[in-house]
């Protein structure tokens, strides 16, 4: 009889027992849970040092109606200004320098790479290796001058160490930069240069050999994702279907629309 009563007992205080571990864990997981999403909301609502001085210029040429083209190009200076000396993300403890564009801020195309390679970093000019080369000689071709009819950039400016991929935490940390790029230049023409500054840009994962060639139209702009350069030099066939032919009957419906929009 003790003994059962004890061993009831004991049973029934161990019942008690976990009930209480129970709600204590529940308890300290919905509080855990409670700070991470306090510490994600808090770490998205920090604004760097960057940023701050970034909405200053917007906020300063926000209120002025209608810029002209020279104060776009002044407005584009201030934000290049903050870019050049940038720590927002890791890419800034390895950079020679921040590319931050190149070409002509009234360009009707804009064109935007993944992210500065060697030549690039050592240049502070984006685009000006192999693959840039290729790209000046495939622009030309197609009656496209870079200098003139195009405003380059990459979405990060800096280049990633023996350049691997910009990591998205990266590319989001820079893209403060690009956007007010795409606002200012106002190219009516954008090319997605390669699969990543595709995705980062369209915010979805596509397969830049099916997507590319295709116009995409977002808030009026005609966006176009493209091969990257430095593909076609590994594919240097020209044969019809090849990544360089595939390329070449990019640009020309690019040369194409930007004649359209000429005309209108
Ligand atoms: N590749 C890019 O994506 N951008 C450059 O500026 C150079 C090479």
């Amino acid at each position: 009889m003790c003994s059962t009563q004890l061993s009831l007992f004991s049973s029934d205080d161990s019942k008690d027992t976990n009930i209480k571990e129970q709600k204590s864990k529940a308890k300290e997981i919905k509080e855990n849970s409670k700070v991470l999403e306090e510490k994600k909301l808090e770490e998205s609502e920090v604004l760097t040092e960057e940023d701050k001085k970034i909405i200053e210029i917007e906020n300063y040429y926000k209120s002025k109606n209608d810029l002209s083209d020279i104060q776009i190009v002044e407005y584009i200076e201030q934000i290049k200004s903050v870019a050049l000396s940038c720590q927002k993300c890791v890419l800034a403890k390895t950079r020679t320098q921040v590319v931050f564009s190149d070409g002509n801020p009234n360009a009707p195309i804009m064109i935007i790479g993944e992210g500065p390679g060697e030549n690039e970093d050592l240049s502070g000019i984006p685009f000006v290796g192999r693959a840039g080369q290729l790209l000046d000689k495939i622009l030309l071709s197609g009656g496209i001058n870079r200098q003139q009819d195009v405003y380059i950039s990459n979405v990060v400016k800096c280049r990633p160490p023996k350049n691997r991929d910009p990591e998205q935490v990266e590319m989001k940390a820079c893209s403060i930069y690009l956007k007010n790029q795409l606002e200012l230049v106002n190219a009516k023409i954008i090319l997605l240069v390669g699969s990543i500054a595709t995705n980062f840009i369209l915010e979805k994962t596509f397969s830049i050999t099916k997507v590319r060639g295709n116009w995409i139209e977002k808030d009026g702009k005609f966006i176009m994702p493209v091969l990257h350069p430095a593909y076609l030099l590994r594919n240097p066939s020209k044969d019809v279907g090849s990544p360089k032919w595939q390329m070449w009957q990019d640009i020309k419906k690019v040369k194409q629309k930007l004649e359209e929009l000429k005309g209108k």
